[in-house]
């Protein structure tokens, strides 16, 4: 048996994780969890999972349970370090944004192996995060279909025999869009992403291809691969999750349903693949697979991360601070759909080469960041 935590369980990649978790009663439960806003989902999902230990994000927040209950980001922390038996232990940290990062460290240093949907966490401080999972010998799990993808592909190969990652790219959900016509999206076209439903942020991050560079970053750090080996392609289907380029020139490739299930799934489980009921298979017949070139000049935060994450240091911070927090006004009809990229570049073009990289530096300057941008931006409707 093992324990799960999961931060994020309101989430998309939460619920599905639930789902996943009720088919393996045998296998897998979840003693700990944080939940959202929507207390009435929170209910719900409490009274089907049944956790001993549950985080609300406010004081005022309240819904029947036996659970115990803390809240906010210290009760984030309380999930990370709570220990409910001797099984292995297993944070799923499916968090939105950089407030995945401080759990992730507390959960690795309670000994915690960390199945990661944040990505958040890896492209603030991935150098961080891999030596405290060093140090700690915890395990790292990728979610993120791309990685989980890629992750399947090396499995029994040489590092040293890797030519390059192919991380795809659905194109989101202005992929047939040229420049000019994104002035004007809203909110509501931005949401609609043609393959995978997922969440506000990552669904505006992929709109944007800003996921796409954090996936790039995120990739250097799981793989420990130079960015020069990490490359990105236009896959329109999402059938294609990513493949590797070996020396010989052959190339594996993993191939899915775009369904989050499977990669939480194999995370959870690796190196096994279980079996998995009333899903369907992928069919192929009758399938196009197509793919083309990525397009820096349509997408510039793609290459704002390539430079971010090559100069390192605290720039994929301010890369993931500034995004993030234009990301917000974006959602709440403050800005518009290009103003993300411009204000990213604002704060990208500044210099951060003196700030000394650690924690407390990255936490500090992330807040910093968000708030400026909220302030400055915020109300100028
Ligand atoms: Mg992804």
């Amino acid at each position: 048996m093992i324990d799960l935590y999961i931060l994020g369980a309101s989430g998309s990649i939460g619920r599905q994780t639930i789902d996943i978790v009720k088919r393996y009663p045998n296998k897998f439960r979840v003693v700990a969890m944080s939940l959202g806003h929507d207390l009435a989902l929170a209910s719900n999902l409490v009274e089907v999972v049944k956790p001993s230990l549950i985080c609300l994000r406010n004081k005022t927040d309240f819904i029947k349970t036996n659970a115990k209950v803390c809240y906010g980001d210290e009760g984030l922390l309380e999930i990370a370090s709570y220990k409910a038996s001797s099984n292995e232990a297993v944070l799923v940290n499916a968090l939105v944004g950089s407030s995945g990062l401080k759990p992730t460290i507390r959960a690795i240093e309670c000994g915690k192996n960390i199945a990661l949907a944040n990505k958040e966490t890896l492209v603030m401080a991935g150098d961080i995060i891999n030596s405290l999972v060093k140090k700690y010998k915890v395990k790292l799990h990728p979610i993120d279909s791309e990685h989980n993808a890629i992750w399947q592909c090396i499995k029994g190969e040489k590092k040293a025999q890797i030519k390059r990652l192919i991380i795809t790219a659905s194109g989101g959900s202005f992929r047939d869009k040229t420049r000019e016509e994104l002035e004007n999206v809203t909110k509501a076209d931005a949401l609609k992403h043609p393959n995978w439903s997922m969440g506000a942020k990552i669904t505006i991050d992929s709109a944007t291809m800003m996921n796409k560079g954090f996936e790039v970053i995120e990739a250097h750090h799981l793989f420990n691969m130079p960015y020069d080996k990490i490359s990105t392609i236009l896959h329109k289907e999402s059938i294609v999750h990513s493949l590797v380029e070996y020396n010989d020139l052959s190339i594996k490739a993993l191939l899915g349903t775009p369904d989050m299930r499977l990669p939480i799934l194999y995370a959870l489980s690796y190196p096994n693949h279980l079996k998995i009921k009333d899903l369907n298979s992928l069919i192929l017949e009758g399938k196009t697979l197509s793919f083309a070139k990525l397009d820096e000049k349509r997408y510039p935060l793609l290459k704002a991360a390539y430079d971010s994450g090559i100069k390192g240091g605290l720039y994929p911070t301010v890369l993931n601070a500034s995004n993030e927090a234009a990301v917000k006004l974006f959602l709440e009809d403050k800005i518009k759909f290009l103003d993300i990229e411009k204000i990213v570049f604002e704060y990208l073009s500044k210099d951060y080469s003196n700030i000394p990289y650690n924690i407390d530096n990255i936490i500090n300057l992330d807040k910093e960041i968000q708030k400026e941008i909220l302030e400055k931006y915020g109300d100028r409707l």
